[in-house]
């Protein structure tokens, strides 16, 4: 019939959509199978919930970072027990990070949002919420502990000092900055600086001078209060940030309290080591209110607590920034000077001590500024140096030196002073030869006086070029011989033919035993080892009596001559013998 018919099309239809649906479902099959090992084996975890905030599915993956076995179930579970598994499991979330709350107001949330779960155990979790169609929503967990590492030490790397592993300027101006931004708190910045460190890099070398920074580093942090932070701005260099101090006198305590505790010995490779430290404090808000400004008004005081004579402590003042602006000044001016050759050598008469026969000059520069008048050397060439203008100045003084003596008797040796920075970089050697040769100066002629501080200061092989010219006949004298280490070892290495003993000796061998007895020990110490020996600085008829006496081979000081310019000091070669009276040549200043 027609009825049957039509029953029978339908159940063929029927009979053909059962088995569209069994292939359909047979597919989906093979997919949600392939689909799920993919996930088991994915480095993504995932959980799947639905409108009610229950977990429909979830992959292994999850279950191994929650440490659950394959037969625990999640599925059914709601996204607070879920929660609570994974505190139970992985521990609390690390303060200072995301707080549960905020992951438990993903559940609510209708967009998508990623954020990090951070575990105390150092676990971190990137977890991405997003939300489904059906009203639930999914939730993958990427595990960047170790990507988390990575930038984390990536970071400490760029804002700390590799070899301490103090904060860098970096990151310590971001310190003094977030200090600052508290308006109610007072804090100090103070800067410091190690005396001598130079001189320990020198004697136990590289690896001795690093042992030595991280001790002070560790010393330093001793020091601090809970929340004060130390850091290192570069060679031996400190800085210490004071956040939330009551007032001055806290900075102060602290400040005597390093130079005391940096004073006292280092036992550095097997050896004990005495360095020092100075310091420089500013304060905010009066001294500066953002951390550049801070640090170099500290570094300003720390500059005059070294001028003061190192280990100290100097609080910043308004006058030593008038001060580093005249200094700043004086820089300027001194670029000028060696452009426009401002300089002048005078010329300081040597005698000899027994017969007072003149024997020499030391050329001594005068800079003639046409508004400030005669400026020390004592005050530009310390300058001079720092700027890298005493190489160009230097080679001149040399020149200007040679071309002088060339006018005088054969029988007259000039000395020039050098600076270790000269060295540096420079022919000397090459510069010395050829000043010889352009005035035909013989090179008997010739002395350089350098210092012994000088000589401890540099790293490169001054030694050397001072033998090369030593080997060409030019006098070599160690200068202020007293005042540095007065170290033999110095004496033998550097090939001096002469030694000049500092005037602060000569000036106390009336009235000090002591003074007499040093200067008799330099003088037997010279004899010994074939150096002769000029004392500086002699002023009195006594002084030059006593020296006579222990046998001082030369004398030099205002007593026997000031020094004067090259035409004024010819009037010694008429009567090279010493005469009576005092020449007066450099006015009294
Ligand atoms: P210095 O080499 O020890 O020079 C001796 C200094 O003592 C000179 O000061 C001289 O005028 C001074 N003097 C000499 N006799 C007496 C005395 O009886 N009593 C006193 N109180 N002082 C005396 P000056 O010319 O001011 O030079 C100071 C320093 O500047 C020198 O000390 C030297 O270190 C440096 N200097 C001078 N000229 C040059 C130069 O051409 N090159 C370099 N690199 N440094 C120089
Ligand atoms: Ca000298
Ligand atoms: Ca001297």
């Amino acid at each position: 019939t027609e009825e049957n018919q039509v029953v029978f099309f339908m159940s063929q239809e029927l009979e053909q959509a059962r088995q569209e649906i069994a292939q359909i479902q047979q597919s989906l099959e093979v997919h949600q199978s392939r689909f799920e090992a993919a996930m088991d084996n994915a480095k993504l975890g995932y959980v799947l919930f639905d409108s009610t905030a229950r977990i429909v599915d979830v992959n292994e993956r999850v279950k191994q970072w929650l440490r659950l076995s394959k037969a625990d179930v999640l599925v059914g579970q709601s996204f607070h027990d879920f929660c609570g598994v994974m505190h139970a499991n992985l521990g609390e979330l690390a303060t200072g990070h995301t707080r549960i709350e905020a992951f438990y107001a993903l559940a609510q949330l209708g967009q998508k949002r990623t954020l990090n779960l951070v575990f105390h155990s150092g676990l971190v979790f990137q977890v991405t919420h997003s939300p489904v169609r059906d009203g639930g929503f999914m939730q993958t967990f990427e595990d960047v502990t170790a990507r988390r590492k990575a930038e984390a030490r990536a970071n400490h790397l760029a804002s700390h000092d590799v070899l301490t592993n103090l904060p860098n300027r970096r990151l310590l101006k971001q310190h003094i900055d977030v200090a600052l931004s508290d308006s109610l708190a007072n804090c100090a910045v103070l800067c410091i600086d190690l005396d001598r460190f130079k001189s320990v890099n020198d004697t136990l070398g590289h690896a001795g001078g690093d042992a030595l920074l991280v001790e002070v580093s560790k010393r330093l942090r001793q020091c601090l209060r809970e929340g004060d932070i130390v850091g290192r701005l570069g060679g031996d260099e400190f800085v210490i940030l004071l956040s939330n101090i009551f007032n001055a006198e806290d900075a102060k305590n602290l400040a005597a309290r390093v130079v005391a505790e940096i004073a006292k010995p280092f036992g550095i490779l097997g050896q004990s080591v005495i360095v020092g430290a100075s310091v420089g404090v500013a304060l905010a808000p009066v001294d500066g209110d953002d951390p550049d400004r801070l640090i170099k008004r500290a570094d300003m005081a720390l500059f005059e607590a070294k001028r003061m004579g190192r280990g100290q402590y100097c609080f910043f003042e308004n006058r030593l920034e008038e001060r580093a602006r005249e200094r700043q000044a004086l820089e300027a001016d001194l670029r000028i000077a060696v452009v426009k050759q401002q300089f002048e050598l005078f010329y300081q008469p040597v005698f000899s001590a027994l017969q007072r026969k003149l024997i020499g000059f030391e050329a001594l520069v005068r800079w003639n500024h046409p508004i400030r008048g005669r400026v020390s050397p004592l005050d530009f060439i310390p300058i001079a140096e720092e700027l890298g203008l005493i190489t160009d100045l230097g080679d001149w003084i040399i020149n200007e030196a040679c071309r002088t003596a060339a006018t005088w008797p054969k029988n007259i040796v000039v000395a020039v002073n050098v600076s270790a920075r000269q060295f540096v970089n420079h022919d000397l050697y090459g510069v010395v030869i050829q000043a010889l040769l352009r005035h035909q100066l013989a090179p008997s002629q010739l002395e350089i006086e350098i210092t012994e501080s000088a000589l401890m200061e540099s790293d490169c092989d001054i030694a050397l070029v001072l033998q090369r010219l030593r080997e060409q006949g030019i006098g070599i004298a160690m200068d202020d011989f007293g005042t540095g280490y007065s170290s033999l070892a110095y004496l033998r290495r550097f090939h001096f033919t002469k030694v000049k003993i500092d005037r602060s000796f000569v000036n106390g061998l009336e009235t000090e035993t002591q003074s007499i007895a040093i200067v008799r020990a330099i003088l037997a110490l010279c004899k010994s080892l074939g150096i002769v020996v000029t004392a500086e600085g002699v002023e009195t008829e006594a002084q030059a009596d006593i020296l006579r006496l222990a046998a001082c081979d030369y004398l030099q000081g205002f007593y026997l001559g000031r020094p004067g310019s090259a035409s004024d000091v010819r009037t010694l070669f008429a009567a090279p013998e010493l005469p009576l009276f005092t020449p007066r040549l450099e006015a009294q200043q």
